[in-house]
């Protein structure tokens, strides 16, 4: 899409949302038989799987660590995921996207637990729309306790940005495109913060007003978050499965 005229008109963005509202979220958690543990994540246009395999035996050997797991975590966007067809394969992005992504779960994953073995993270995405680091993040965090690996707590990830000099939460692809600042922050419910990139520039108020809304957004995920897991195993007292 060209650049619009104006991102935000009477204090409305241009998909209906105010400033501080996430797009809508959608979690089935378990959705692959094969893995040990996944979970498709729905965040407005963005459509990600996550799968985590481990832990497991560590292939290549000589990456095992002899006190811990070591976390994989491997990012990648399907071709058709955009609309220009994105080449298939690693490149810069996609290497940088899975580092972060990992050390925005490392912290929560007690992998003193597993020494020689791996924990193996996939996330694959379908549809993207800016935000799919944070869709991937949060998806990630739901497959890994799908998988059962012990984890301290939750992971929850959302973007905050600025457009038309106005702070917003949750980027979408025009306002990733044509807005002045885009800050993808990862946090546990307890408000530590694992993950935070900045792309444009905020003032030193914007930031800390923008980390505020990010906190907020993130609280709201980990509720639907929760929310998801419990729909899978929560024990129905009426004898009906889950499922
Ligand atoms: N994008 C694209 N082609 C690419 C990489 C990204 O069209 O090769 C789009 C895609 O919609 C993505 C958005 O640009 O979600 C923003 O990408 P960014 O690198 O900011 O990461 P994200 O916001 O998805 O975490």
């Amino acid at each position: 899409m060209a650049k619009p005229e104006k991102l935000i008109e009477n204090g409305i963005r241009l998909d209906g949302r105010r400033p501080d509202e996430l797009r809508p979220i959608k979690i089935k958690v378990g959705v692959l038989n094969r893995a040990d543990g996944s979970c498709y994540f729905e965040f407005g246009l963005n459509k990600v799987i996550a799968a985590v395999y481990g832990p497991r035996e560590v292939h290549p050997r000589h990456m095992q660590k002899s006190n811990s797991a070591v976390v994989r975590y491997k990012y990648n966007m399907a071709s058709f995921s955009v609309e220009d067809r994105k080449r298939p394969g690693p490149d810069r992005r996609s290497i940088e996207v899975s580092k972060v992504s990992r050390e925005a779960l490392e912290p929560v994953i007690f992998q003193e637990y597993f020494p020689r073995s791996a924990i193996d993270i996939f996330v694959e995405v379908l549809q993207a729309d800016a935000g799919t680091r944070t869709a991937g993040i949060n998806a990630a965090s739901l497959a890994l306790a799908d998988a059962g690996i012990p984890m301290k707590s939750l992971v929850s990830a959302c973007a905050v940005g600025k457009v038309d000099d106005t702070l917003v939460l949750d980027l979408n692809k025009d306002e990733d495109n044509y807005g002045q600042a885009d800050m993808p922050v990862a946090m546990t419910p307890d408000g530590k913060i694992t993950l935070l990139q900045m792309d444009g520039h905020l003032s030193g108020d914007e930031f800390k007003e923008g980390l505020e809304m990010a906190k907020k957004g993130c609280l709201e995920i980990a509720q639907l978050q929760r929310a998801a897991l419990l729909e899978k195993y929560a024990t129905r007292m009426d004898g009906e499965s889950n499922e």
